[in-house]
């Protein structure tokens, strides 16, 4: 989903910087090696007109230039972003967002990629990748108070052992805090949805606006935030003995251990379930699907709807398995799938 803002100037002008100063010297763009050249091409260099100036903005943490996205995704595919920050604290992602309104780019939050399918071409704009320096975890009672670039998992086993339920069921989902709740990420019949309280976000203009829980309306796997960077969340818990919590995570483990094919990149679930009696992977094997492969992507032989990738795969591979398993169930049974693979580019 990319964001567009054709508005010349963003609203976040006259901030005042928290960077240090001698993070400031040290941030910035990052340089790549200059690639050696032979004569020839030194001399067609010459000739070429000037590359287009370094962009002067400084960030706290860091921004690359043609990042290939592959680094960034459990599939580990994707072409390259234009820009790729890794903001260090809030007031990057406000210059971020400033940054790619003043160009006339779009921009995209991610987290940990663990939901997305990044085509060849990369994306255009800036990715704003939310991780380390945006991960605060603080307990207030029974409410936590969590940074979107927490990873999930951590978040259910911080809270399991200080003896709050309410999350421990996403020990396995290996995203971000903030995708989890941008995405409305669940399992085993729990969902963001049901404790979160309160979701801070940075919208297009780069303005921080605080949402109660009854402005946002959650979906299945899907949230109505919209173009937004989702910075923190406020999650209602309820106490419970961390014994029984830290059993029920032991077994939730196992159960996906057994299920999962770990040892190949993947993104998890490729289509929602269609909310009948059978889950998609259970309809995509009754097709005979499991283990069925185009170029380097394959049906995982262990979890029809996870498509792994074998090592070779492309992201059109991907995508031409996506398009030939959807019509062949469609065909079958009748049964229209919906992506909760989230395709960029
Ligand atoms: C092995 C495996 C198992 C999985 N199991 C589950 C499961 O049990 N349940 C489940 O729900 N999912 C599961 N997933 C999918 C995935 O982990 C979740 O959807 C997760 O919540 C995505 O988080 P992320 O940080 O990786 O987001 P990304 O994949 O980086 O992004 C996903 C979407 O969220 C948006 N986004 C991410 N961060 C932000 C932000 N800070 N602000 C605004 N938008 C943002 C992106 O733009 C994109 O649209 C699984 C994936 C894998 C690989």
């Amino acid at each position: 989903m990319a964001r567009k803002d054709e508005r010349r100037k963003a609203g976040v002008g006259g901030r005042k910087s928290s960077a240090k100063p001698g993070a400031e010297r040290r941030a910035g763009v990052a340089k790549r090696a200059a690639p050696k050249t032979g004569a020839k091409s030194a001399a067609k260099l010459a000739a070429s007109p000037p590359p287009p100036p370094t962009p002067k903005v400084k960030f706290r943490g860091r921004l690359l230039e043609h990042e290939p996205l592959a680094r960034y995704t459990t599939y580990r595919l994707g072409g390259p972003a234009r820009y790729f920050l890794m903001p260090a604290d809030v007031e990057d992602v406000a210059k971020g967002i400033e940054f790619a309104n003043e160009r006339r780019l779009p921009w995209l939050a991610i987290g940990l990629g663990s939901n997305l399918l990044v085509k060849e071409s990369g994306f255009p704009g800036l990715v704003i990748r939310v991780g380390k320096g945006l991960d605060r975890f603080e307990m207030k009672g029974a409410i936590a108070i969590v940074g979107a670039g927490m990873p999930t998992p951590i978040l259910a086993r911080r809270t399991a052992e200080g003896g709050f339920a309410g999350v421990e069921r996403f020990i396995g989902i290996p995203g971000t805090v903030g995708g989890g709740v941008y995405m409305n990420a669940g399992a085993h019949g729990a969902e963001f949805a049901e404790v979160v309280t309160e979701v801070s976000v940075m919208d297009g203009k780069g303005k921080i606006r605080q949402l109660a829980r009854k402005q946002i309306s959650f979906k299945y796997r899907a949230s109505n935030l919209g173009d937004v960077v989702v910075l923190e969340t406020k999650l209602l818990l309820l106490e419970e003995a961390p014994a029984k919590l830290k059993e029920l995570q032991g077994k939730l483990l196992r159960w996906r251990k057994a299920g999962t094919p770990f040892d190949q990149p993947c993104a998890g679930s490729v289509f929602k379930n269609p909310g009948g009696a059978k889950t998609a992977g259970s309809l995509i094997d009754e097709c005979g699907l499991k283990g069925y492969a185009i170029g380097g992507a394959q049906v995982s032989t262990m979890h029809a709807n996870y498509f792994v990738n074998t090592g070779t795969a492309t992201p059109s591979d991907v995508l031409r398995l996506i398009e030939h398993v959807r019509k062949t169930v469609q065909k079958k049974t009748g049964v229209e799938f919906e992506l909760e693979v989230k395709v960029i580019g």
